[in-house]
């Protein structure tokens, strides 16, 4: 397939005018490609060259790109520099320049996706004196045998912003419906799902029947992802060998896993009902992190399943002297320890590890703690699908003696006022407070269920949790806060079903004058000028961004509201706590969260 062929395709996807027709021609160009090809097709459209975990990024600055432009098109820096400013999208000021190009290029070929990617890998993966020099010719190569349109994205690509609004539910959604026509052969599954259909009329029967076949495929395929964070690879499976190409996928120690995620509930009664006899372990403030141990090999993920492995030496040191086990997989959170006085330092002395310089130092000022509290994998084998109980038990066995590898603290019991003594003796010594484990769950990968339940700490008059809460737009500054050119910022919620972001809150106090600026600039780089797809709001904002940064939002409750589109429910009295560098946009609460979280408060004021 030919470069011009996708960047035709992701033209189209750009001015889609809703999610439907996003994913209809995003099925369409998924089918037009090969297993080879559609792998390279997925990591672009998710703005990357590989799976995010493996941490190839072609990243280029503006000026670079700039350069490029200038010598594929025979123009100046300055020349290609003004017409930026003018255009503020460098995609459109490479379309601009390839348009009028000055000179005809001697060496011009068709673009191949394979040509395209393999000048970006070298960009990727050239580093050191000169290696700026390269990178500019690279990229003024490809420029050189591209079309306009073509120019417009691969522009787009080193600088991390190809502007298509696709998440990943698009793009299994799109690849489910390439699937249905195979799946309609499996008799199992077509007696399984008519049996379901609820519909009388025959053509009406016909249409339920596909839309609850696309919705089995999008599931497998989900639960896939959930176990192996690689959609490229997931879709290169599928092509070659169909549905059940997705049972040769396992889980692999160095390919992250999705973690599972805690409800809430606003009692220990709660809890009790739901859940009967449970685990309840304390809530640690640190960082949650997955270990991979792959023999000697020990690869460290973060929540956002970035590879953190540099950044805490002293973990993986004891894992290969801890763990007893030569592979596995097995999760906890992390927090500096003082050693001398035997007691935990608060967030804000943890966060300071998450670096990348000063490491050692760092490791040996601020040392960590692994309360370990799961286990998914040990050698060769899966434990996700044991009960919770049996997964402790394996873990508690895995962990050896040491310092620096423990486990999280944990009771059984039924009886909530246990729960109660346990929540306010955490909360004394200064934790978040509890989480509940289902002892008979499996781990459910990447998805919020009954499995675990979070019970925090709250503050007075104050909703009992923060909100994780999207940026999709902001406001001018007005009067002090006009030097800011941002006084304001319009935010959503995820729509986990219908992959679209609905706004719930119009946020203007909690940031300081740092933050101010810091948004205004990180925001001006993603603005958009129209509505992105994804985005659902009854209030417009100055300003439409792309929806890519988290805030953590407190508020006094969750009020009902016609303004806002999160199931018609805002949050009173909003303010931003801090940015959340740890979430993605998809990992924000949900509009369901939402509607649980004022079910709650309603039934808190009640019981008062
Ligand atoms: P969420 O993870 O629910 O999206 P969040 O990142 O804001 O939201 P919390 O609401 O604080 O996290 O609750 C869940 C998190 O609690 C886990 O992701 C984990 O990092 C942390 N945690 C602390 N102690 C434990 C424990 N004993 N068992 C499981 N998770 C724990």
């Amino acid at each position: 397939m030919n470069f011009k062929k996708i960047a035709e395709y992701f033209e189209k996807i750009e001015s889609a005018s809703s999610r439907l027709i996003m994913t209809g021609i995003l099925a369409e160009l998924f089918s037009e490609a090969d297993s080879a090809e559609i792998t390279k097709i997925i990591y672009l459209l998710q703005g990357q060259l590989a799976p995010a975990h493996k941490q190839i990024e072609v990243g280029m600055g503006e000026k670079y790109i700039e350069k490029a432009i200038a010598k594929a098109g025979g123009y100046s820096a300055g020349e290609v520099h003004s017409e930026f400013k003018e255009l503020g999208d460098l995609g459109l000021v490479a379309e601009h320049f390839i348009k009028n190009k000055k000179q005809k290029s001697l060496f011009s070929a068709e673009l191949s996706i394979e040509k395209v990617f393999s000048n970006l890998m070298k960009i990727a993966t050239s580093s050191g004196s000169g290696s700026q020099d390269l990178k500019i010719k690279l990229i003024a190569e490809l420029l050189n045998s591209a079309s306009q349109l073509e120019a417009r994205y691969l522009v787009r690509i080193p600088l991390g912003n190809m502007r298509l609004g696709i998440g990943d539910p698009t793009i299994m959604d799109a690849l489910a419906i390439n699937l249905t026509k195979e799946a309609r052969q499996d008799k199992k599954l077509v007696k399984e799902i008519e049996s379901t259909l609820k519909e009388k009329k025959e053509e009406k029967r016909e249409a339920e029947f596909e839309r609850k076949l696309r919705v089995k495929l999008r599931e497998r395929i989900e639960a896939k992802y959930n176990v192996h964070s690689d959609l490229g690879s997931v879709a290169e499976k599928l092509k070659s060998k169909g549905v059940n190409g997705l049972d040769e996928i396992s889980i692999e120690p160095g390919t992250p896993i999705r973690p599972t995620l805690a409800e809430r509930l606003p009692s220990a009664e709660e809890i009790i009902k739901k859940l009967g006899k449970c685990a309840i372990e304390a809530k640690y403030d640190g960082f949650r992190l997955a270990i991979h141990k792959d023999g000697n090999k020990v690869t460290i993920f973060s929540r956002q399943q970035e590879n953190v492995t540099p950044m805490f030496p002293e973990l993986s040191e004891a894992v290969k002297k801890q763990v007893k086990a030569k592979d596995a997989i097995f999760e906890g959170e992390a927090l500096a320890f003082n050693e001398e006085t035997g007691e935990y330092y608060s967030f804000q002395i943890t966060i300071q590890r998450k670096r990348k310089y000063n490491v050692k130092e760092m490791s040996e000022q601020f040392p960590l703690k692994l309360f370990a509290f799961d286990v998914l994998y040990i050698d060769g084998k899966s434990l996700m699908g044991l009960p919770f109980k049996e997964r402790r038990k394996r873990l508690e066995k895995m962990i050896g003696k040491g310092k620096t590898l423990g486990l999280s603290d944990s009771i059984i019991t039924d009886n909530p006022k246990e729960i109660e003594t346990y929540f306010n003796e955490r909360v004394e010594k200064g934790l978040e407070g509890i989480i509940a484990k289902d002892l008979n769950a499996p781990y459910i990968a990447g998805a919020r269920k009954f499995a675990w339940i979070k019970l925090k700490r709250s503050y007075k008059g104050e909703l009992s949790d923060t909100v994780d809460a999207v940026i999709v737009g902001y406001f001018k500054g007005k009067g002090k806060r006009t030097q800011f050119g941002l006084g304001g910022l319009l935010t959503a919620v995820y729509d986990e079903k219908e992959d679209v972001f609905r706004s719930v809150a119009k946020i203007g106090t909690g940031m300081t004058e740092e933050n101010l600026s810091e948004l205004e600039k990180i925001l001006s780089k993603i603005k958009r000028e129209k509505k992105p797809q994804r985005v659902d709001s009854g209030v417009e904002p100055d300003f439409w961004v792309e929806p890519k940064y988290v805030v953590e939002v407190l508020a006094d409750e969750i009020t009902k509201s016609p303004m806002h589109k999160a199931a018609g429910l805002a949050l009173r009295f909003p303010r931003m706590i801090k940015i959340r560098t740890d979430k993605k946009a998809e990992q924000a609460t949900t509009v369901k969260e939402i509607k649980q979280m004022f079910k709650a408060q309603r039934h808190v004021k009640l019981g008062e």
